[in-house]
């Protein structure tokens, strides 16, 4: 593993930055390789990633891995990580304290993967990092590019668990990922 990586991990093992350490089981870091071309940021852990330490693993993830296969996407060649590292409780959305406290080792993550298209599941991902100016209803679908990066907004994949219409457009938003990624416009 990369070993500003490896460091950073352990140290979020270990972190007591703010009071959602209290209530997790395991930290969930990432999942992926760790220089790769798309990445996915989602929100923060459910039950299912707080007892297996890894994201996307639950309801809304097993969505998401369908829709990847459906779209020829390989999720071991994406990285996949998360605005806040511990479980909300509850799964509430993170307060802004809670991400604010996080988002330095997201940031590192970014800089090391060094991705050149991020995907921003739901408005907790989109707001984090891109700012609280923007909203996924109308900034989804749309390519929003900053320090050399294209950010794709969409839904986060629980909305679509709640709110099946919803299905066609995050399918279309991932489908303008993989359009891109095969356009020749992104080197390897
Ligand atoms: N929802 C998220 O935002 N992240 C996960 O890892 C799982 C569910
Ligand atoms: Fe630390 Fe992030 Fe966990 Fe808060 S959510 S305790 S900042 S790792």
């Amino acid at each position: 593993m990369n070993k500003e990586l490896e460091i950073l991990k352990k140290e979020v093992m270990k972190c007591t930055k703010c009071e959602l350490y209290r209530n997790r089981t395991n930290t969930v870091f990432s999942d992926g390789p760790e220089e790769t071309i798309v990445m996915f940021i989602g929100e923060g852990p459910g039950a299912d990633e707080d007892r297996e330490g890894i994201p996307f693993v639950g309801k809304a993830g097993q969505l998401m891995n369908k829709a990847f296969i459906g779209l020829g996407i390989d999720r071991q060649k994406v990285y996949i990580a998360n605005i806040v590292k511990c479980r909300p409780p509850g799964n509430r959305t993170p307060e802004k304290a809670e991400a604010d406290a996080c988002l330095d080792y997201l940031k590192t993550q970014i800089k090391v993967v060094k991705p050149k298209i991020v995907v921003l599941l739901g408005n907790t991902a989109l707001k984090n990092i891109l700012g609280y100016e923007y909203g996924i209803t109308s900034s989804r679908g749309k390519w929003i590019i900053k320090n050399d990066i294209k950010y794709m907004p969409t839904f986060h994949p629980s909305a679509l668990l709640r709110d099946e219409k919803k299905k066609i457009e995050f399918w279309n938003d991932l489908k303008l990922v993989v359009e891109e990624m095969k356009s020749g416009r992104i080197e390897e």
